[in-house]
């Protein structure tokens, strides 16, 4: 290449890394390939897409309930995407360990972060490291078999606590009540399903700090908590005040009316005797509960036996203050989802209060607030852990913009020959996986779910089974490279 050749022509395309293949990372890939300027054969991209985990799909793959088959099938479209082949797929990659920032700038043009969001929020009350309590995120990373979070997940406890109002507090719950029996046409791992079998849990309890006008899930999540075989629903008569804001939001936000339509409706068909409810576990939704201590057993020091809240009510502003009134449930654990939170990412700026990388609509900005050349951020890392995953869309498409509109000057990749970063990769010994590896694990998890249909079911249970996930990092990466498995 000569020294005039320009960036973005096709012998010296641009070259872009995301960093990270959820959504978030496969949107702006795929935003970028479609833009005008690349469209109409003005500027050749080059892109390379990171992920710390041997396969792609990110939030989809390891933050969507295995019974959201719905949800889950936003995989097609990412699918789609990366077996064009124009966007080259680096799995098993750890940003930070595995290629540092010099490393990217080296090799790259300009740097998409699109990590994401895993951790659980904070919640600072007494008792909240007992054992017992878990962060609800967690729990997510564990049923759907994350790769780096113990297989094993202790479910001992009969009566739970889940803390929050969002679709996360749902799904917890959700997978925490239902039969696992019921839970085998799903994807889930084997190891999973043996946990769930085996939970004594009759009771789970849902608490939101706010009102039934004030909840932030979505009406078919709630809907779906009635579909649950063997799982009666029971709501309190208490909890639902409404106040003059409440009615505002019902009748300005048709979610809102829907879902407390939804909520009125249940409570109506309730028998006044709760004893006339047939089913072996129950989950009890509950509102105007603000938690305030995880308490710890008497019998059993450092163990959860119980959750207090305040009673709150709402304050006419949407809000809710407490009433001075506490209440007492006894549970053996407790679940907080109150919430995502970012992880800092190495050599970049990070807003720990928001906990997104400090940026300004997408372009990452240094500790004195000015933007560093070549350096972006989008979905959840870079915007916090809210909204639905089509969200992340006009998120990249925003990011995106912006990156074209600072072409001309970008700080430019020293080596940005495409096989250099291979070249890198292989020198240090990362086992990185590949476009044609996800493949290869993907069909292999769909044999594994093939094989367990044809052999009758799973676990006793005839069944029909489209997938069974392969947990254990080793496995993905040696599937994916060779073809190799351990569990076969
Ligand atoms: P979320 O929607 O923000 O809900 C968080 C909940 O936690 C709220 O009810 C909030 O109450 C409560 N909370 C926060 N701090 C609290 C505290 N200190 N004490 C008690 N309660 C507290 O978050 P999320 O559930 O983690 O969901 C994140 C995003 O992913 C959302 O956009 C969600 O819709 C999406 N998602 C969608 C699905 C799906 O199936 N469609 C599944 C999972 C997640 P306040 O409202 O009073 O603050």
């Amino acid at each position: 290449m000569s020294i005039s050749t320009p960036v973005g022509s096709a012998d010296r395309p641009l070259r872009v890394a995301v960093i990270g293949s959820g959504p978030a990372g496969v949107y702006a890939a795929d935003i970028l390939t479609k833009s005008e300027a690349v469209k109409s054969g003005e500027l050749n991209v080059s892109i390379d897409l990171f992920d710390r985990y041997p396969a792609p799909y990110g939030l989809i793959r390891y933050g969507v309930a295995p019974d959201h088959p719905r949800i889950k099938g936003i995989v097609n479209a990412l699918h789609k995407v990366l077996d064009r082949g124009d966007i080259r797929f680096f799995g098993n990659v750890d940003y930070g360990t595995d290629i540092s920032i010099e490393d990217l700038r080296k090799h790259y043009d300009a740097i998409i972060f699109a990590t994401g969001a895993i951790k659980d929020a904070d919640l600072n009350i007494p008792g909240i490291e007992l054992e017992g309590s878990f962060g609800g995120a967690d729990f997510v990373s564990w049923f759907d078999g994350h790769p780096d979070v113990p297989r094993e997940w202790p479910l001992d406890a009969k009566e739970i606590a889940v803390l929050g109002n969002g679709n996360v507090a749902l799904d917890v719950a959700r997978m925490l009540s239902k039969h696992a029996d019921d839970l085998l046409v799903t994807e889930i791992p084997d190891n999973v399903y043996a946990g769930l079998k085996n939970s004594p849990v009759t009771d789970v309890h849902v608490f939101g700090r706010r009102g039934p006008a004030q909840v932030k899930f979505t009406p078919l999540e709630l809907r779906e908590l009635s579909h649950s075989k063997d799982v009666d629903i029971i709501l309190y008569a208490e909890d639902f005040e409404f106040d003059e804001e409440s009615d505002r939001q019902i009748q300005t936000n048709n979610q809102i009316k829907t879902m407390v339509g939804t909520l009125t409706n249940w409570i109506a068909e309730q028998p006044e005797d709760l004893s006339e409810l047939t089913a072996s576990r129950r989950l009890h939704l509950h509102f105007l509960h603000s938690p305030v201590e995880i308490v710890d057993s008497a019998e059993t020091p450092g163990k959860v036996a119980g959750i207090k809240f305040e009673r709150t009510e709402l304050d006419g502003t949407g809000n809710a203050r407490g009433t001075g009134e506490f209440i007492d449930y006894p549970v053996q654990a407790v679940y907080r989802a109150i919430g995502y939170f970012g992880s800092a990412l190495p050599d970049v700026e990070f807003d720990h209060k928001k906990g997104v990388v400090t940026n300004d609509g997408g372009r990452v900005l240094d500790a004195d607030g000015q933007h560093v050349p070549g350096l972006y951020a989008t979905g959840w890392i870079k915007r916090g852990p809210i909204g639905l995953i089509g969200h992340t869309k006009g998120d990249a498409l925003e990011t995106v913009t912006y990156l074209l509109e600072d072409r001309e000057n970008l700080p430019l990749a020293e080596v940005p020959a495409a096989d250099a970063v291979v070249d890198l990769l292989d020198g240090r010994g990362v086992k990185f996986t590949s476009w044609e590896g996800w493949l290869a694990l993907d069909a292999h998890e769909l044999a594994l779910g093939a094989a367990a249909t044809e052999a009758g079911g799973s676990h006793g249970v005839e069944v029909k089974r489209e997938r069974v996930k392969v947990v254990p990092r080793e496995d993905m990466v040696n599937i994916s490279r060779d073809g190799v498995s351990a569990q076969v």
